[in-house]
């Protein structure tokens, strides 16, 4: 026999699981869904009866876009469209683009019921993995790039790198890039207000839909939809491993888009027949973001190292200053001898953490004409010195003394910069002629040249 207690205590937890499984729905349940799971799970109900206690916790469902039938429908359409490759924000984006804006814990649990689960990316041989669509490389500018990626993307987590980027992160990235590449459309030429890209795009994307011959001899709303199209990435996969990171590739790709990549069609250096490179989406958008973490002039810089921290650090402040760059507009100037090497110890100084690799700084360009790729590497000691040096004041005051005694005409105090990316040991020979032509027994000079000296041993100990 059922007492009246009995039954208070039923109600009390059916108000109690309704509220649960509505809160589990992300408030996108009605009453007749919440029943149906309520009594899949062992409590059975009926849609009056929820209703009821939606009614006292005052729980009102948000209305889907379509009918459930039908939502679970496009979602589940949406899903294998993409090769299971989607999670549930990136299926949400997918049908709001449709016109049928769904949240994301609607698609996780139509997701879930159905007991789809998004397989990600993979490796060759791999199996399933965790991680999203980019991967950082053995190749320093698509590390760049990767990391460019992160801040273009507005992620600004010092515990995420760029394989943490999600998706939709991704896409947030491609959009800004997108944007900025597709508005030099409007641009008579490169001398145009603000027209930064499309000055650096002969420079970084040749033969592009920005530059093409045929530029000028079609209107704006058309350069744009090409350039849109150029940076349209295709979704599905081309059955290859991606060249860099071994992903699938989604398409081939050439100089175009790979800086001093080999183009189907370019000149005659490729084979006949030979497509280019395989990539995959997330390498794709990391090479497309690599200008933005590079010093832009007649010649690109970037600043690479395997010390990840570093990386973070410099690609940061470069993606600032680049895109600074770009509002500032004004035709691109070669920087003066050294001082691209003294930006980098700029950037050395305000590092915080011990460096654990080498400092690279690689210039290139990507020009039909010109062609160039150069590397000029820093030692990890003489970085982690200069590093030391520069943060204490007095030490870095003694090495300013000291870049400015070697300094010679052609890079006046960047010489040292200059120096010591190409010949560190020509630092020291350099400031022992200096230290012997100070004049002998001048007091003033006595203190200086001792603590210079006192350098020129703790440089040489790391050379
Ligand atoms: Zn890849």
């Amino acid at each position: 026999m059922t007492t009246r207690a009995q039954i208070l205590a039923r109600q009390e937890m059916l108000t109690q699981r309704v509220a649960e499984v509505f809160d589990e729905f992300g408030g996108r349940a009605g009453a007749a869904r919440i029943a149906e799971v309520l009594t899949s799970r062992g409590l059975p109900t009926n849609k009056q009866a929820v209703r009821l206690a939606m009614r006292k916790h005052g729980l009102r469902a948000a209305r889907l876009p379509l009918p459930r039938e039908e939502l679970t429908e496009r979602v589940i359409a949406t899903f294998h469209t993409q090769r299971g490759e989607f999670g549930a924000r990136r299926v949400a984006i997918e049908l709001a683009r449709d016109g049928v804006p769904v949240s994301e814990a609607t698609v996780a649990n139509i997701l879930r019921e159905r007991g789809l689960r998004a397989q990600h990316y993979r490796g060759p041989g791999t199996g399933p993995t965790q991680h999203g669509p980019v991967r950082l490389t053995s190749n320093p500018l698509q590390r760049v790039g990767a990391w460019a990626l992160m801040v273009l993307a507005g992620v600004d987590d010092p515990g995420r790198g760029p394989e943490s980027l999600t998706p939709a992160e991704v896409d947030t990235a491609v959009a800004v890039m997108s944007t900025d590449v597709a508005d030099t459309a409007d641009m008579q030429d490169t001398k145009a207000p603000g027209s930064f890209w499309l000055a650096a795009s002969y420079l970084l994307w040749p033969n592009s839909p920005m530059n093409h011959a045929g530029r000028t001899k079609i209107p704006p709303a058309q350069r744009r939809q090409r350039i849109q199209r150029w940076r349209t990435y295709p979704t599905g996969s081309i059955g290859v491993p991606c060249s860099l990171c071994g992903l699938d590739a989604c398409g081939w790709y050439g100089k175009v888009d790979i800086p001093l990549g080999a183009p189907i069609h370019h000149h005659n250096t490729t084979p006949p027949g030979h497509q280019g490179q395989p990539l995959c989406p997330g390498c794709l958008a990391s090479l497309h973001a690599l200008p933005y973490g590079c010093h832009i002039s007649p010649t690109a810089y970037a600043l690479h190292s395997w010390d990840d921290h570093f990386l973070r650090r410099a690609v940061t402040q470069q993606v600032g200053q680049t895109r600074e760059q770009a509002q500032a507009s004004g035709p691109l100037k070669a920087p003066g001898r050294g001082a691209r090497e003294a930006a980098a110890l700029g950037v050395i100084a305000r590092h915080d953490q011990p460096f654990t690799s080498d400092v690279e700084l690689i210039g290139f360009s990507n020009n039909n004409r010109d062609p160039y790729l150069r590397t000029w590497a820093l030692a990890q000691p003489l970085a982690e010195w200069l590093r030391c040096t520069l943060r204490d004041p007095r030490s870095a005051a003694t090495l300013d003394q000291l870049a400015h005694m070697i300094a010679t005409p052609e890079s006046n105090a960047n010489t040292l910069a200059w120096l010591a990316f190409r010949a560190p040991d020509r630092i020291l020979t350099a400031a022992a002629g200096r230290l012997g032509a100070i004049g002998l027994g001048n007091e003033i000079d006595a203190r200086t040249t001792a603590e210079l000296a006192g350098l020129c041993i703790s440089l040489a100990r790391v050379l």
